[in-house]
């Protein structure tokens, strides 16, 4: 299958993992030193490199033994240390960051002859982080996209090596130098580029094998067979949600085996070997420029200016989770090379990768955002809102979701494909609609027509709002004015308006020839003997309409009514008038009818004098009340009280 790595179609996608985007990642750094080799020991050779502990290493300067230059990396391996170390180590534990849509990549740097091959591929007896990696992924995507786990999975496989400054496919060395593009979300993908897909290890072997077969080696004095060209595989791990809301997910592994970082003048190259050398060595040369950029934080990071940098951009700096294994010999003629090799290794451990989710959408959801676009906004207002490369979304090369995709998407997962404009308007419409009451419905989360009757609701509710607002107006403006006009209007108007609730059941008692009249306290009292009325008033003469019982004018009443006030009602005003002069402030005093500030005052003097009044009928001796006057007192008192409001002084 000859496919494109082609991001085109997924610029349009939206960037979901852009909004919870992963903590930076600093790239990683291990060391691995190879032990001495059958034929490359020279006579008298001695080790130059020395491990000090899993993370440091020193390296003897081979002029003066005295001196040496001491590293720290994030893992040290040893001439001891096995296939297996460093596989477990450095690159197990981040192969799962390719199951959450993140990239990946590991690199293997060295002089060459110091163990690259053979820490990325090693041997059928050793197998390498190549073939252990491989078998781990495939064993972890078999496991969690199996039937019933809520992600599909599948994974491709391509190779190629850069020889020369010129892309080629290993997997189809016809296909001649290949473009490296960058995508809009600085994906960097190769249109052309063969893929494979694989479900087992026995697939990759399938492919890999022949195309290791076609890679450019060659003979230098150094290594019989030298690696003259960077090779990298790339294993790509696709994603896709079996439910709603069919999400999409891309990882990438990049396993990089790059060729040596020799210096020329030792390995006795000339012609198209001293050519070859150049292009290593001037991408790895680009390599080191890019990572002293990245650290010192320059706005431009020289990536376009080797193939080599150019294809790593989303692994140094970039997007992946990066490991650099930098391989080193013991041999003391080696020194240089390695000296050179470790210096570019802790160059490369201050560098900070950003990992982000590559995570997208399936195209269709769009479809219906475009109509509730354009039936929130109007046709000529959304077609302002939508962008170009909306208008694209019909674009057959597109996969095609189930119908039930879109329906079922989350009105999040919608949006986040959503032109960011019409996002904001659609946003400000739901805060509105939030601000209004109506926060238990999200006008994003209904449906199109919900969401229609939903604003004409509000539309509706504001009108009327506003229309109670002006009534309101009026009727202040009204009372305002009638005040002005006659004060004495202004009491009759107010007493209709503001009468309290027991006053109003009096005056809308017009037919009764009996007024009833209940004490707040004793409404209770009446609930539970709902036939128990209290009576004080009854018909005297001649038959008279009561137009209202005002308290305060209880005389009036009298004219046509005899006032006789229950002896219920009499005890309880008593002990209330009664509580009232024994507990009761000046200010509280000046409620009774009669007690003006003056008053008030001498009864709480009399009180402190002479103790509480036990009758009501002391009064008479504080105020000098005549037996009539003290019956009207009492009368015009209990009345207030029974009708639940203070009497107001006299
Ligand atoms: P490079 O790829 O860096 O040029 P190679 O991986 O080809 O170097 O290694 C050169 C030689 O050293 C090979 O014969 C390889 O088998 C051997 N070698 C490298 N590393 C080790 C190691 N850790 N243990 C044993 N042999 C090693
Ligand atoms: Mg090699």
């Amino acid at each position: 299958m000859a496919a494109a790595i082609s991001g085109a179609g997924r610029c349009r996608l939206s960037k979901v993992g852009a909004a919870r985007r992963p903590p930076p990642a600093r790239v990683r750094v291990a060391v691995r030193l190879r032990p001495f080799v059958d034929g490359t020991a020279e006579e008298n050779d001695t080790p130059c490199v020395r491990g000090l502990d899993s993370c440091s290493l020193e390296i003897a300067n081979w002029r003066n033994h005295q001196e040496t230059l001491k590293y720290q990396f994030d893992a040290f391996y040893g001439e001891r240390s096995s296939q297996q170390d460093i596989y477990a180590g450095s690159v197990q534990p981040i192969l799962r960051h390719l199951l959450e849509g993140q990239n990946a990549s590991v690199l293997a740097y060295g002089p060459t002859g110091a163990g690259k091959t053979h820490t990325m591929l090693g041997s059928p007896e050793q197998p390498g982080v190549i073939p252990r990696a491989l078998m781990d992924l495939l064993q972890l995507t078999r496991e969690e996209g199996a039937e019933g786990r809520p992600w599909a999975l599948s994974v491709t496989m391509s190779y190629l090596e850069i020889y020369q400054e010129k892309v080629l496919d290993l997997l189809e060395p016809s296909s001649g130098d290949l473009v490296i593009r960058e995508d809009c979300r600085g994906n960097i993908l190769i249109p052309g580029l063969t893929q494979k897909p694989i479900t087992s290890f026995a697939d990759f072997e399938r492919h890999f094998l022949p195309a290791s077969r076609n890679r450019t080696v060659g003979a230098t004095r150094l290594n019989q067979r030298s690696s003259r060209s960077h090779a990298v595989l790339l294993v790509k791990v696709d994603q896709r949600e079996r439910l709603a809301p069919f999400r999409q997910r891309e990882g990438k592994l990049y396993l990089i085996d790059l060729a040596g970082s020799e210096d020329n003048r030792r390995t006795g190259n000339k012609g198209l070997r001293l050519k070859e050398s150049g292009a290593i060595n001037t991408s790895l040369f680009v390599l080191g420029k890019v990572v002293d950029a990245l650290n010192q934080g320059l706005p431009r990071v020289p990536y376009r200016d080797s193939k080599l940098t150019r294809l790593l951009q989303d692994s140094l700096g970039g997007s992946a989770h990066s490991i650099l294994i930098a391989n080193i010999a013991p041999e003391r003629r080696f020194y240089l090379d390695t000296v050179s090799a470790l210096n570019f290794a802790a160059r490369s451990k201050e560098v900070i990768n950003r990992p982000f989710t590559n995570e997208s959408l399936q195209l269709p959801v769009l479809a219906p955002v475009k109509l509730s676009q354009k039936e929130l906004l109007g046709p000529s207002e959304a077609k302002r809102a939508r962008g170009p490369e909306e208008e694209e979304t019909g674009s057959p090369e597109l996969p095609i979701a189930p119908a039930s995709a879109s329906q079922k998407l989350s009105p999040l997962q919608k949006l986040s494909s959503m032109d960011p404009a019409m996002l904001e308007r659609l946003l400000s419409l739901d805060r509105l609609l939030g601000s209004q009451g109506s926060q238990g419905t999200p006008l994003l989360s209904t449906p199109k027509r919900e969401r229609m009757v939903l604003m004409k609701t509000v539309e509706e509710k504001d009108l009327e709002i506003e229309r109670l607002k002006m009534k309101q107006k009026e009727l202040e403006a009204k009372v305002l004015a009638q005040e002005a006009a006659d004060p004495k209007e202004k009491e009759n108007y107010s007493s209709t308006m503001l009468r309290p609730l027991a006053r109003r059941t009096v005056t809308v008692a017009k037919p009764l020839k009996k007024a009833v009249v209940m004490p707040l306290q004793l409404i209770q009292e009446q609930a539970a003997s709902p036939n128990a009325e209290i009576h004080i008033l009854k018909k005297k003469g001649r038959k008279r309409k009561l137009e209202s019982l005002d308290a305060s004018q209880p005389e009036k009443a009298e004219d046509g009514w005899e006032l006789q006030i229950s002896p219920e009602l009499l005890a309880h005003g008593r002990q209330k008038i009664l509580d009232l002069l024994n507990e009761g402030s000046a200010r509280d005093l000046r409620s009774l009818q009669r007690i003006g500030q003056k008053k008030a005052q001498l009864i709480v003097g009399w009180r402190e004098l002479h103790g509480p009044f036990s009758q009501v009928e002391d009064l008479e001796r504080v105020e000098g009340m005549s037996g009539k006057q003290m019956e009207s007192f009492l009368k015009a008192n209990i009345l207030g009280l029974a009708a639940g409001r203070g009497c107001g002084p006299s």
